[in-house]
């Protein structure tokens, strides 16, 4: 059988465990845990990091820090994973759904502005498959309406925009280490902060609102309660895990884009007889290989291809169902707008088997299994 899925592993990853064991500093903000917001740092150019227990956290730390109230609301895409909403439904906001582009899979830039009323505060762009958002679109919409916007970037470390890179562009941008992302530490998350003035009230917040971080700098003499907050500082030896992960994250990536890129060229053919569709990718864009997907004819056609993979020993996936038709997305959101290609759209991708060190031999034979799949028909 091939896996859909494979954490990622490079082979140093034990050895800075027990370093970070033998340090006798296992709690949060050890050693790795600040290798890893500098690596961050550096390779965004963001004001300030901070590793998080998951990317979920980091979403809900950037909803308290972006003030979200009862009955606010937010803008982003029905069609993501359930945590983009949950972070600002937890603070009582209502998520507001615009449809999505059916090239990039992104938030629709221009059916976002017919979605602002007066009670909207944040726009929450989700750069799907690590290609980016139309941030220079998005940004100027926040500017001229006085919005934060919060880059869900779980799938987009070490992607750019233009250059820039995703989760850096915006006030707030979110990463996610969890096992299917393309760097890991089993769970967890950073908070990318553009500006300066966020990063105190982060600090509070992710250390269940006292200034320990202050202290631990030496700027207070001892730590107090100062504001509510929770607890969002993962464990030093997840860090260690992920800090053997991103030294190596150059590597990963070309790996990773090795069997994207071996994906793409092998079904070049059937999308040109238009038997399935690849997927885009602005040329301004430079994405991470984070997933490769095909979409089918329709619904009936996928599902198909799913159990045909299946039977031949290969595990495909689709996701997501979109927000809008689920039960919590019917009782504490809204869609604006029609839904004119998020659930077509979704119904029609399905994601191959993509992770570090897939090899040449299981990407050729899933790349046979689909080529036999479309000859029978
Ligand atoms: C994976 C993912 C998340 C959640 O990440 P966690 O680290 O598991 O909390 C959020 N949004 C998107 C788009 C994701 O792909």
């Amino acid at each position: 059988m091939i896996n859909f899925n494979v954490p990622p592993y490079t082979g140093n990853e034990m050895k800075y465990i027990m370093q970070a064991v033998e340090a006798q500093k296992i709690c949060g903000d050890g050693q790795f845990t600040k290798k890893c917001n500098e690596w961050i740092e550096k390779k965004t150019s963001c004001n300030k990091a901070l590793l998080t227990t998951s990317c979920t956290h980091a979403t809900e730390l950037a909803a308290l820090l972006a003030d979200i109230k009862p009955g606010d609301e937010v803008i982003m895409p029905s069609y993501t994973f359930v945590s983009t909403a949950d972070a600002f439904v937890l603070r009582g906001a209502v998520p507001v759904f615009v449809d999505i582009r059916p090239d990039t899979m992104n938030i629709d830039e221009n059916k976002i502005e017919d979605a602002i009323t007066d009670k909207t505060r944040a726009i929450v762009p989700v750069h799907y498959a690590g290609v980016g958002c139309e941030m220079d679109v998005i940004m100027d919409i926040a500017k001229r309406h006085n919005l934060l916007v919060i880059e869900d970037a779980a799938q987009g470390v070490m992607s750019t925009y233009k250059g820039k890179a995703l989760g850096a562009i915006a006030d707030f941008g979110c990463f996610s280490f969890h096992e299917t992302k393309n760097f890991s530490m089993g769970e967890g998350g950073a908070l990318l902060m553009r500006d300066d003035k966020y990063v105190e009230a982060a600090e509070i917040f992710r250390e269940k609102g006292t200034d320990r971080s202050k202290f631990f700098r030496g700027q207070v003499d001892k730590y107090r309660w100062v504001d509510y907050g929770s607890s969002y500082l993962p464990s030093d030896m997840n860090a260690a895990y992920l800090w053997a992960q991103l030294e190596l994250a150059d590597e990963i990536t070309a790996d990773r884009m090795k069997s994207y890129n071996r994906y793409r060229d092998a079904f070049k053919e059937l999308a040109a007889k238009e038997q399935l569709e690849l997927p885009y990718v602005p040329d301004y864009c430079e994405h991470n290989a984070h997933m490769f997907y095909i979409k089918t004819a329709n619904l009936a056609e996928r599902t198909e291809l799913i159990s045909y993979l299946k039977e031949q020993g290969v595990l495909a996936v689709f996701h997501y169902v979109p927000l809008h038709t689920a039960p919590a997305g019917i009782k504490y959101a809204r869609f604006n707008g029609t839904d004119e290609y998020t659930t077509k759209e979704s119904d029609r991708l399905v994601r191959l088997p993509l992770y570090y060190n897939l090899s040449d031999s299981d990407a050729e034979y899933i790349i046979d299994k689909v080529k036999q799949f479309y000859k029978n028909r």
